[in-house]
């Protein structure tokens, strides 16, 4: 299964639909990031079409079981590379910065290498990272 979300704009807007448990108006979408109703729209058509949101323009947007998952990989990713920027010697602000500007481009198989190599770490300056059992086991 490939999973591609590929720009940083659709991951904030994941991000932000997750975290608002009550789903959201694409209106909400665009005051929170300064940017135009028409834009967000566009975009939230084609997540709708990739199927991660239930996208019906008369009703807050919501995420999809895989649009879930999705958001949870997306929020493992960015702390596992914040983490490796900041174990790499940068500041956890600045980790946190960069990681956000590459973590698109980044596919899981690397991201489970990175996260190997650090010894399947449980938390970075920005979060909690979520285990994932394909590739930290099952032990506790
Ligand atoms: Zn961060
Ligand atoms: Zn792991």
């Amino acid at each position: 299964m490939a999973i591609r979300i590929d720009t940083p704009q659709k991951i904030r807007f994941l991000k932000f639909i997750y975290s608002q448990k009550d789903g959201v108006k694409s209106g909400d979408i665009a005051g929170k990031f300064g940017i135009r109703t028409s834009t967000v729209t566009r975009s939230l058509h084609e997540l709708g079409e990739a199927g991660y949101i239930r996208y019906d323009p008369y009703q807050k947007v919501v995420l999809t079981t895989e649009g879930e998952n999705i958001t949870r990989f997306i929020q493992r990713r960015h702390r596992i590379l914040s983490l490796m920027f900041n174990r790499a010697g940068l500041s956890e602000h600045d980790a946190c910065e960069q990681a956000e500007k590459i973590e698109h481009l980044v596919p899981k198989e690397h991201v489970d290498q990175i996260c190997r190599s650090l010894g399947h770490p449980r938390k970075a300056a920005c979060g909690i990272i979520e285990r994932d059992p394909a590739c930290c086991g099952d032990f506790i």
